[in-house]
Formats: structure tokens, C-alpha cells, sequence
């Protein structure tokens, strides 16, 4: 058994101090306010939240999209033609070195856990690998290897359109039938139980766009408890889109043709109608915002506040990983809400802060739309923690929501002392225990795929 004690931490309670945490088998055991010291002392002890959304392999191309192409007007559209041209590279054996390090930087940043939307399955060629899920057991490799808790998606993809047209040629990895699918699943999920417990596997049909209605009923039963990850109203061409061929806008159709509920995680819903908001959050389903990404790929502002007046749950995900840095994610949501309203303090209530309404419901949020018992300290759960580092300047002798507030919008991850994922104490005075190994071989890497590129 473990024990944990803080001088102050955010119990489900509230703030407390004099916390102590009794941790064993990977799980929160006590928790017991108002104590003396003991066992392993930290100032400032928090949940870790979830990553809910992320591609790995796209960590490789970071800062590498950021000039003007022969497009007139450079967009998502024209990012995604160069991302599946620098995926046509990859081996396994890239994946699981871009995986491991995309691993690290997360929990470096205070994630205890990733929600991986993993879709690149087949070989270059478009042909399955000799064991199908192939590319999903070295994401399974690279969270045994860092510590990360991970819950699989695989992405079922079927379609290159609402009109059903086949995948071009950058698609090809990621292509299946509900068959074909069924029988990678079920390989993933072999993958996944060679993992620690808390590890879990979800299923994610990619978008309206790439599953059809047909291809969508017939994947969910494979996966009855969820979760379900979907994009969906990342951009406008895609309401558009879905609109025409569909009769209804994606997050209404979704809602009206799908048992959407809590098991579900909607990913951007950045295009959005007052009463799609609206009912979206009153299903239950967690609105998983990628804020940096969407500001990276020009997708749109999320309608935070009226989703949260509503009674929303959201996460926050890293999504392209061009940066992963949860302060920033969260700060990037509110500065959003900011900038659109000319307003401040835009997600905050009465009784608690911006930062505070940030943390906790992206905590809450990003550990059921991962499915994981996690997002709070509290007894049953598993123990996903971070420590923030007392002594930093923004933080000495600040306590309550000021210290949440002081690290979203005055600090950074460099306030991230220390990092649990179920129990596992994998980053250490902010560093991950297997940084330089891991760092090396993902530069080892990068420098392979530069020469083949
Ligand atoms: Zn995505």
C-alpha cells in the first residue's frame, strides 16, 4: 500500500487540507482530511484528468503544416491531404516509437490516461496486416511501456462521403467492413487485456461522413457499454454535407437516429444550432473539444457556455498533437468563449472559478467518456493524480480555486511536479521515468522517416 498526503488537494468535497490517500492495487483505498503528515508528501494534489481524443501518429507532423499551399485558401481540407500523404509512410514499428512519446508528453502534462481514436489499421497498400490489429497492439505496447491508462477506440471507416464513394488512395489504411471490423475488434481487445486493469476498449465509427446508418447499427453491439467516440460538426463542408444526404445536421441526426446517452463522446460539435447544443447536452453524451487543434485547423468556436448552462459534460483532448499541453487546452477553451463574447470569465459560476470549472469538469468529464472509475479522489477509483509543484512562483501560498486558476491561465504543465495512472508513479519531478529512452528512439524515428519522405 501506498500513502499520499497533501498539504491541500480537490476532493469531490471540495478543497481540503491535511489530505491523506491510501492507495493499493491501483485504486484510491481512503481518503482522510484534516491529518498530520506522512508517507509521501506533496503541496498541491489534484485528479488527473483523461486525454479523450487523440490521433498519435500526427504528433510526428507537428509544426510541419504551417505554411501556405498552392490553395487560394489554405484549410482543413488541404491539412488532411498532406496528413494522409505523410501517413503513407509509417510502419508498426513508427507507430509504437510516435505512440511511446505522444505517451510521455501527456502525462508530462498531467494526463493520467488516453482515449487513443486509433484509425490507421491496414498496411500502405490498403491490405490488412497478417494479424489485423496489428497497428492497434502497438498502441497497446506503447501504454504498457510508459504506464498510460488507455482506453482503445478503433475507428471503423468505411465510406470516403455521405454518398458513399470509396476511399481515395490516402484512406486505404483505414479502411473496413462491419465484418472485417468485427474480427480487428475482437483481436484489439485481446491486446488490451494483456494491460493493467483499469485499461478499457471502446469503439469509434470515425464520422457521418466515412460510416454509414447501416455500417453504424452495425458495429455498436460490439461494444454494448460503450464507449462510443464519433467525430461529428467539426466543419462546416461536413454539416453541409451530412445535411444533404442525410435530411438533418450531424449532432441531430445523431441524436435522432442513435441511442446516444453517457456512454457517448461527440468529439468537436464545434458547428452547432442553439437547440442541437441544447439537447445534446441533456443526453448525457460528453462533448470532447480538442481546443488547440481546432484553433490550429480553423474549426470553430464550441458554445461552452450554453452547453454548460445546459447541464453539459465536456473533456478536453490533444486530438491532432501538434501540442499537448493541458493548461493550455484548457485555457484555449475559455480564451475562445472570450474572445467570441468580449467577455471574461465566460465558463465561470458563481461559486467556483474559471479554473475550477475547467479542471473539474474536464477531470469528470474526460473519465467517462474514457469509461474509467476516475476524475476525482475519492475511494473505488483508480488513483490517476497529479501533483503541482508548490514552490513555483504562481502558486507559493495560494489555496483554493486560485490555484487552479493560477496554473490554467498564469502557469503552464511546467507546474506538474508529479503523475499517477492508476496507482502507477510514471512521472516524476516532471519528468516521465523513461523519457530519454523514449525520446531517442522517437527521434531515431523521425529522422528514418525524413529520409523516406
Ligand atoms: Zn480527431
Amino acid at each position: 500500500m501506498t500513502i499520499l498526503w497533501a498539504e491541500t488537494a480537490l476532493t469531490p468535497e471540495g478543497w481540503r487540507d491535511g489530505v491523506r490517500i491510501e492507495i493499493a492495487a491501483g485504486r484510491i483505498l481512503s481518503v482522510t482530511c484534516g491529518t498530520e503528515a506522512e508517507g509521501e508528501r506533496h503541496p498541491i494534489l489534484l485528479p488527473a484528468p483523461v486525454n479523450l481524443h487523440s490521433h498519435a501518429f500526427q504528433r510526428a507532423m507537428a509544426g510541419l503544416t504551417e505554411r501556405r499551399g498552392p490553395d487560394p485558401k489554405d484549410s482543413f481540407w488541404t491539412w488532411r491531404g498532406l496528413m494522409y500523404r505523410f501517413l503513407d509512410h509509417l510502419t508498426p514499428d513508427d507507430v509504437e516509437a510516435i505512440a511511446a512519446l505522444v505517451q510521455v508528453e501527456m502525462l508530462e502534462a498531467g494526463y493520467a490516461a488516453v482515449a487513443e481514436f486509433h484509425y490507421l489499421h491496414n498496411a500502405p497498400n490498403g491490405a490488412p496486416y497478417a494479424d489485423p490489429a496489428e497497428m492497434s497492439a502497438r498502441i497497446v505496447t506503447a501504454a504498457a511501456d510508459t504506464g498510460i491508462g488507455l482506453t482503445l477506440l478503433p475507428v471503423f471507416y468505411q465510406y470516403g462521403g455521405c454518398d458513399r464513394r470509396p476511399l481515395g488512395p490516402g484512406q486505404m489504411r483505414f479502411f473496413n467492413t462491419p465484418d472485417s471490423f468485427s474480427v480487428l475488434h475482437a483481436a484489439a481487445a485481446r491486446a488490451v487485456a494483456t494491460l493493467p486493469g483499469d485499461a478499457r476498449i471502446g469503439i469509434a465509427p470515425h464520422s457521418l461522413r466515412a460510416v454509414d446508418p447501416e455500417g453504424l447499427a452495425a458495429v455498436l453491439p460490439l461494444v454494448p457499454d460503450g464507449p462510443v467516440h464519433i467525430h461529428v460538426a467539426e466543419q462546416v463542408a461536413e454539416v453541409e454535407e451530412v445535411l444533404a444526404h442525410r435530411g438533418a445536421r450531424p449532432v441531430r441526426w445523431l441524436l435522432d437516429n442513435a441511442a446516444v446517452d453517457e456512454r457517448w463522446c461527440l468529439i468537436h460539435a464545434t458547428q452547432m444550432e442553439p437547440t442541437e447544443t441544447e439537447a445534446m447536452a441533456r443526453s448525457g453524451a460528453v462533448a470532447g473539444l480538442c481546443p488547440i487543434t481546432e484553433s490550429n485547423l480553423g474549426d470553430g468556436i464550441f458554445d461552452g457556455r450554453r452547453f454548460l448552462e445546459a447541464g453539459g459534460a465536456f473533456g478536453v483532448g490533444s486530438d491532432s498533437n501538434v501540442r499537448i499541453a493541458l493548461a493550455e487546452e484548457l485555457r484555449t477553451l475559455e480564451y475562445s468563449q472570450r474572445l467570441r463574447d468580449r467577455a471574461r470569465a465566460v465558463l465561470a459560476e458563481q461559486k467556483r472559478s474559471t479554473g475550477r470549472v475547467l479542471f473539474e469538469g474536464a477531470a469528470k468529464g474526460g473519465a467517462q467518456a474514457a469509461g474509467r472509475a476516475a476524475g476525482g479522489i475519492a475511494p473505488g477509483l483508480w488513483a490517476d493524480l497529479v501533483a503541482l509543484d508548490g514552490g513555483a512562483v504562481d502558486l507559493e501560498g495560494r489555496r483554493g480555486d486560485v490555484i487552479l486558476d493560477s496554473y490554467i491561465f498564469a502557469g503552464d504543465d511546467r507546474m506538474v511536479s508529479d503523475v499517477w495512472s492508476a496507482g502507477r508513479h510514471v512521472v516524476r519531478d516532471g519528468r516521465h521515468v523513461s523519457r530519454d529512452r523514449i525520446a531517442a528512439r522517437y527521434r531515431e524515428t523521425l529522422a528514418r522517416l525524413r529520409a523516406r519522405l
